[in-house]
């Protein structure tokens, strides 16, 4: 076993010969000296981490987990209730804790020693996702809904935050239009800033997922009108929430790749609204890189879609196999990385 010194020392190359090395994180919120690093990392956090045969990798890869509907029958959209709590525990269980896409791309992953961050992120904004049940004129959230399994969940393990993303839609078809409207399913329209604004207030992000989601390809002029327009919604729900994440429709770029990482709309008022994002998710593309890594791209970050019971075992288990999983050293003013990969 490596003394501790050797585990942790992220002061010099020198200490670092062992399992891994550090370099300091570049961050204004780093209000220690780096004389502290040494010292936070105390004994439990070594031995959790050598127990579960673990060592820190920073510059290791992060799930970001795509859902759609949850329903009752597993399909390329849709994930069971009974299954989505089942991927729940199995990343709680591997030691998996979820960071919001804000925390991802501000770099602030604060975990324990040995545990890795993922992203939960639910598109389309469905009544499956979020539906109140109306009983003597009070608002339940159905339990079987992704926001009811969620806050369960995280009633039960409260190491699990409510960090999930909500990509969505604030004028779609079948009920897509924030949780449902028109009495789809139950659900009225003017219950949909109260589920867009209970969200924010849990510590949901809140991410665009444009107005309808209409293809941005085949968008023509309008690419900024749909785009804008989402954000425009989620405001009038939640005033002055600054959206940071924008998902695109199928995946499709509009041709103007810029437009969908910033842009302007006028409206036929007049009123002019502008929008810029520090993150764009893809629909596919695997396992995204750290933050860390000089390679990480915000504008373009890959997911995976959970389709199927397998699918969220099998991404954990390649990633611990391929030794590709990001593995918290515990101490947020450090980046530990593998020998192998140090960069100087
Ligand atoms: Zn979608």
């Amino acid at each position: 076993m490596f003394p501790r010194s050797l585990l942790f020392g992220c002061l010099s190359a020198s200490v670092a010969v062992g399992a891994i090395a550090c370099s300091h994180v570049e961050s204004s919120d780093v209000k220690s000296s780096p004389g502290d690093v040494v010292a936070a990392a105390d004994s439990a956090r070594t031995s959790s981490v050598v127990a579960a045969g673990l060592t820190p990798n920073e510059l290791g890869r992060i799930p970001v987990f795509e859902y759609h509907l949850i329903v009752d029958k597993n399909g390329v959209y849709e994930r069971t209730h009974e299954g989505l709590r089942r991927d729940l525990e199995t990343m709680y269980a591997r030691g998996f804790r979820p960071i919001s896409m804000s925390e991802f791309i501000d770099k602030k992953i604060d975990l324990p020693a040995g545990q890795s961050p993922v992203v939960l992120v639910f598109d389309d904004a469905s009544p499956s996702q979020f539906r109140y049940i109306e009983k003597n004129g009070q608002l339940e959230i159905d339990p079987t809904t992704a926001v009811g399994i969620l806050t369960a969940f995280n009633k039960a393990h409260p190491d699990w935050r409510n960090r999930a993303v909500f990509c969505m839609l604030p004028a779609a078809q079948a009920g897509r239009s924030f949780f449902g409207d028109k009495n789809i399913e139950g659900q009225k329209t003017e219950w949909r800033y109260k589920k867009v604004k209970f969200l924010a207030e849990q510590g949901f992000e809140l991410c665009n997922h444009t107005l309808y989601h209409a293809r941005l390809d085949r968008a023509g002029a309008k690419v900024e009108e749909f785009i804008a327009r989402g954000d425009m919604a989620i405001d009038s729900a939640v005033p002055g929430y600054k959206v940071r994440t924008f998902a695109l429709p199928l995946g499709m770029w509009p041709h103007n790749r810029e437009l969908a990482k910033r842009g302007t709309w006028r409206d036929a008022k007049g009123r002019t609204v502008s929008y810029a994002y520090d993150a764009v998710l893809e629909v596919a593309g695997g396992p995204a890189r750290s933050p860390f890594d000089p390679q990480f791209n915000p504008m373009s970050v890959p997911r995976v879609q959970v389709i199927g019971d397998s699918a969220v075992t099998r991404t954990l288990a390649g990633l611990e196999k391929h030794g590709q999983r990001y593995v918290s050293d515990g101490d947020p003013k450090t980046v530990a990385k593998p020998i192998t990969t140090a960069s100087k």
